[in-house]
């Protein structure tokens, strides 16, 4: 699972003076002026929930600016980091099975042209 760095969540937040929201979504921009992203956490304490990052992966850019979401309840905390795990072995068998199935597939196409080339040669004799 990715993880997020951050030890403080307000660090290099700065809301509009106004304090109002123009739409749904506050605006956060980066010390460096760029407006921020939204990006998904994925760590165990937070999973699934949003925060704000800044696009520049500058050095003196922030990865963390402050929550979207907030705080997971402590039953999702218990619950969602195993079902990730689950989904992504489920897809790793997928996967598998996919690249199996492509190479039956690939045998079943080399085994017909062998018994069509066999029919073809016994119908001429
Ligand atoms: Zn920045």
């Amino acid at each position: 699972m990715r993880s997020l760095q951050s030890s403080s969540e307000d660090h290099h937040l700065h809301l509009p003076t106004s304090g109002q929201r123009s739409t749904s979504q506050t605006m956060v921009l980066c010390t460096c002026g760029q407006d921020a992203t939204i990006r998904t956490s994925w760590t165990d304490l937070n999973p699934g929930r949003r925060f704000y990052a800044c696009p520049n992966m500058n050095t003196r850019c922030a990865r963390f600016l402050g929550w979207v979401d907030p705080s997971t309840c402590p039953r999702a905390i218990a619950i969602i980091p195993g079902l990730l795990r689950y989904r992504n072995q489920m897809e790793l068998e997928v996967a598998q099975l996919q690249e199996k199935n492509r190479l039956k597939n690939k045998i079943i196409l080399v085994l017909l042209m062998i018994f069509g080339f066999v029919c073809l040669l016994l119908l001429d004799i």
